[in-house]
């Protein structure tokens, strides 16, 4: 190869033929953005994900060359998943709602496959080894910025990573690397304009001016990385929400424009993955789930986590006919189900949701279970007198 441009098109085409659609290319500078990242850390917008602040995440974030000294380009890949419908159908209350990037192959296992067979390639093609080290959003590096460098689309209000041409519907990937490449031309314009719709639709607004999100108030944050109860303020806000929340995405013009239907067949809907039934997974046990999500990204949140979550979307259901599996969950070995399904049952406030709470407060020894029965047989004796 005899230039770093013949270099930078061969890495390119070979990226587009291991299935990234984006592909671009910046240099590691000191980040632009990196003090509104680091205001938003001092707000405590990051929630309890404390990895996000540790001083060797911010030093790492501040100077990508602590990552890898020898570091001279940076190539920054996207894959698309599938667009989610913009308007949802009606469900009927039945079922869950699942993020689409999670509906099929999780990309912690998919990408790394295919890092490690790009950098085999450079490796190849430059004949010797190449210092390397790449992220799937693992990694202390701001990627938002680092692909808007790269010219792969601007960050729009609501966070996300805009492609004129695709929309939002892709993960994004980084190669740090010790070979010169030519850099793309940042991406420079902001087609967000005057419009708010993301603002305006997401049901725990918290979008913030700044082109952040208070991770604390938001759905995805809430129902994947946040392990433990989920504040009792925000569970209605939740709605059908069982893996992370697309909303903010779904209203964008950009991706109701531009999105492709269809993203790498990795990521294809698994059976029963976009819109699982809510009864069944409440009742599904440990080998189940284990089973069930294997190689999926809902693994991530384990059993407890993922059955807070359908139990909250029970509860917002509202339907009675949940009552019995909500029942039975009292006596899940987890606290934290027991909890939630508590609080599902105050929601639906029918006789029948009383009379299993009550038995519950007769048996539960968690403090926090008895806490959230005591305040779900207050709200059902509240909706019973109301009615
Ligand atoms: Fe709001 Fe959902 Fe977007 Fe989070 S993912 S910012 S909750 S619309
Ligand atoms: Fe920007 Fe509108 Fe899309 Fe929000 S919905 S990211 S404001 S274009």
């Amino acid at each position: 190869m005899n230039s770093a441009s013949e270099l930078t098109q061969a890495i390119k085409t070979e990226a587009h033929r291991l299935g990234f659609h984006l592909v671009g290319i910046t240099t590691p500078d000191q980040p632009l953005h990196l003090d509104s990242y680091e205001q938003w850390l001092d707000a405590g917008h990051h929630g309890k994900m404390d990895w996000m602040a540790t001083n060797r995440a911010c030093q790492r974030r501040a100077n990508p060359r602590l990552i890898l000294p020898e570091c001279v380009s940076i190539l920054v890949l996207g894959i698309l998943y599938n667009a989610p419908p913009s308007v949802p159908p009606d469900f009927g209350g039945k079922t869950g709602g699942v993020a689409s990037y999670a509906w099929g192959d999780d990309y912690h296992d998919v990408l790394p496959i295919r890092l490690r067979a790009l950098v085999s390639f450079i490796e190849e093609i430059v004949g010797e080894k190449v210092p390397n080290r790449w992220y799937t959003d693992t990694g202390p590096i701001l990627e938002r910025e680092l692909a808007q460098r790269a010219g792969l689309g601007w960050i729009g209000k609501n966070t996300n990573l805009i492609n004129p041409k695709v929309g939002s519907y892709f993960l994004l990937a980084e190669i740090l690397l010790g070979i010169d490449l030519v850099p793309d031309e940042p991406f420079t314009t902001d087609h967000c304009g005057s419009c708010k719709r993301c603002i305006e639709a997401c049901p725990t607004d918290c979008i913030l001016p700044n082109r952040t999100i208070d991770s604390n108030r938001c759905i995805s944050y809430l129902t994947i990385e946040l392990k433990e109860a989920i504040p009792q303020a925000l569970r209605s806000k939740i709605g059908d929400w069982v893996f992370g929340c697309d909303i903010c995405q779904q209203v964008c013009p950009w991706n109701i424009r531009f999105s492709p239907p269809e993203g790498d067949p990795a990521f294809a809907p698994r059976s029963g993955l976009i819109r699982p039934s809510l009864k069944d997974e409440l009742l599904l046990g440990p080998e189940e789930f284990n089973r069930k999500f294997k190689g999926n990204p809902i693994k991530r949140t384990k059993r407890r986590g993922y059955l807070r979550n359908i139990a909250i979307a029970l509860g917002n259901m509202g339907n009675p006919t949940a009552v019995p599996i909500l029942s039975e969950a009292l006596n899940d070995p987890e606290p934290l189900i027991r909890g939630h399904a508590a609080w599902a049952l105050g929601q639906i406030g029918a006789a029948e949701a009383a009379d299993a709470l009550q038995s519950a407060a007769a048996r539960e020894e968690n403090r926090f279970v008895i806490h959230e029965i005591q305040t779900a047989l207050m709200t059902a004796k509240g909706s019973a007198n109301a009615s």
